[in-house]
């Protein structure tokens, strides 16, 4: 057997080098930051002088790839979140917000933002979900209205990753019988940011309200009534990375529990030997290992091909974020009261782990998704 048949080529090899540099300069800093409702500067600032965020933009623009590459964002993003959830936002809604104006902008718009994307000096989001709207995106009210040469927004779009950090919003919008997507500038008028949530793994989010926000009509981003086709092409080249994310998550709880386990004793012998703890361990091992196998097989399908492997990017994140969550939660069960403690990395980790099976598809939605087509296949 071949064993270079399921290793990563030299090229997601020296992506995986360089965020374990980054990962380890961050790390002094991730605690704070995990806990900020904002960018943290420091995290800021080591991001941009890794260059690592032209990852998330197509070469022409300053990026390392032709075209954004789900695996090389998905081995980022995997070393990344093993150390700090902020980190790995900061990293990963650069390409989130940005690839829609990447893959269907306008030209002009292009040239103007995304080299700032992938330098760091511009941030990037995308708005999609509502107050009443989250799953079921087609309920969505937020319009889009051409009024000569401008575009006018109107909408309310709710827990916005990087809302009021942002310098640019690509938004889901109503117009006419379909749906478009549309940049707004941040500094644009009538666009206003609020905080009404804060939630239980600190993220820089917000609602961000759209008051008759008018931009030029080359602000649209893809054909009119192509929003939605856009927004796909998104998700199936990013939702994999999510996957990649909670395997990174999960290898550092498991890390951080066998560390625990080896170097504490209760009734006279380490813990790593009393009771149900070995196989704790062993079956979070075994779970990181196939949620890891399958999420870099679904990344490199998606690479190839994003919409054609959308299923394997559902299962592959399914599959990891729901490991992340029960091995998060074995590693604070091994720990025991240590486990517990605020700031410590255990207790992070399990809070960061929870947001990953709702945003970006949860996990029911996608099931649901993959049951309708497995049906419909057999003929159902
Ligand atoms: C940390 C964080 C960051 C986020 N960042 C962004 C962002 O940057 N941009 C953005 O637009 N949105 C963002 N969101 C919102 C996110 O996309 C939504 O939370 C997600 O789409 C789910 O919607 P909902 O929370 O309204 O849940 P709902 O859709 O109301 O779902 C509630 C429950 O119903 C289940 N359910 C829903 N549909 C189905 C179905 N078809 N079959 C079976 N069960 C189903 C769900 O699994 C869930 O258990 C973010 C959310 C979080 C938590």
């Amino acid at each position: 057997m071949d064993d270079a048949l399921f290793a990563l080529p030299e090229r997601y090899q020296r992506l995986q080098t360089e965020a374990h540099e980054l990962a380890a300069l961050v790390a002094p800093y991730a605690s704070a930051a995990d806990e900020s409702a904002v960018p943290d500067e420091d995290v800021r600032r080591l991001l941009k002088s890794s260059g690592l965020a032209a990852v998330t933009v197509p070469a022409e623009f300053g990026g390392r790839f032709a075209d954004v590459d789900s695996l090389a964002v998905t081995v980022v993003r995997e070393v990344l979140a093993g150390t700090s959830a902020h980190l790995d936002s900061m990293f990963a809604m650069q390409g989130i917000g940005s690839y829609p104006l990447a893959t269907a902008g306008a030209e002009g718009l292009r040239k103007r933002w995304l080299p700032a994307i992938g330098s760091l000096d511009a941030i990037a989001a995308l708005a999609l979900t509502e107050p009443d709207v989250g799953s079921d995106l087609r309920a969505l009210r937020t319009t889009i209205a051409q009024d000569g040469g401008d575009l006018v927004v109107r909408g309310h779009k709710s827990f916005i990753t990087n809302a009021g950090a942002a310098d640019m919003y690509a938004v889901l919008g109503r117009e006419g019988e379909g749906y478009s997507l549309v940049l707004v500038p941040a500094r644009t008028a009538g666009v206003n940011v609020s905080h009404p949530h804060e939630i239980i793994a600190p993220h820089v989010l917000g609602d961000v309200v759209f008051g008759n926000a008018r931009v030029p009509a080359d602000h649209r981003i893809g054909d009119r009534g192509q929003g939605f086709k856009v927004v796909l092409a998104t998700l199936a080249t990013f939702r994999v990375s999510v996957a990649g994310a909670a395997v990174g998550l999960a290898q550092a709880a498991l890390d951080e529990a066998v560390r625990h386990a080896t170097t504490r004793e209760q009734f006279g012998v380490s813990l790593a030997r009393l009771g149900p703890i070995p196989s704790m361990v062993a079956q979070s091992w075994t779970d990181i290992e196939a949620a890891r196998s399958l999420t870099y097989r679904a990344a490199a399908a998606a690479a190839r091909d994003p919409l054609g492997s959308l299923n394997l990017s559902s299962m592959a994140k399914i599959a990891a974020t729901e490991s992340a969550g029960h091995i998060a939660d074995r590693a604070v069960q091994i720990m025991g009261r240590f486990g517990l403690v605020r700031g410590g990395l255990i207790e992070r980790l399990y809070r960061a782990a929870r947001p990953m099976r709702i945003y970006e598809g949860s996990t029911e939605a996608l099931l649901d998704a993959l049951a309708r087509q497995l049906v419909k296949g057999a003929g159902g």
